[in-house]
């Protein structure tokens, strides 16, 4: 896709410091880390978000991104990592070509991925899982 970042990392048009690819998938450091090490897991074929990614896709996907994460574990001597995927502008995602961002956590790093908890009142928690349920396929 034209003026799509990813796209033109996928077509070598722009550097990337790649650590992996195969055909569907390719993988490199985001270059603004939350910590070092941070990877991203790309699709290459290019799809705005999750919802439009076509299976095959996703599975390469999540497959690429357990061997990534196998590998962050092995190379930094640290099982624990974040897998995050923002998929809207709400949401957080800035480059509108699905991604998964992996991050390798450390024992006493400074990043927070917290959120305050909400609480639902009376039905409400049953009315969202109806409005949910009715679009499930
Ligand atoms: P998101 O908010 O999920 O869309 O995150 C996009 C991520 O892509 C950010 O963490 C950026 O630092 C990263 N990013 C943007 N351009 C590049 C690039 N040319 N090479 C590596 N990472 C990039
Ligand atoms: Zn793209």
């Amino acid at each position: 896709m034209d003026d799509c970042i990813f796209c033109k990392i996928v077509e070598g048009k722009i550097p990337a410091t790649k650590i992996y690819e195969d055909d569907k998938v390719i993988s490199f450091l985001d270059i603004m880390p939350a910590n070092k090490g941070h990877c991203l897991i790309v699709p290459k074929n290019h799809s705005p978000t999750l919802v439009e990614m076509h299976e095959e896709d996703l599975t390469a996907t999540v497959k690429a991104v357990k061997k990534i994460a196998r590998a962050l574990s092995l190379s930094f001597g640290n099982a624990s990592f974040n897998m995050v995927m923002n998929n809207g502008k709400e949401a957080g995602q800035i480059v509108n070509h699905a991604h998964i961002h992996l991050i390798p956590r450390f024992q006493k790093d400074r990043l927070r991925l917290k959120w305050s908890h909400l609480k639902y009142e009376g039905e409400e928690m049953n009315d969202y899982a109806g409005r949910i349920k009715k679009f499930i396929e």
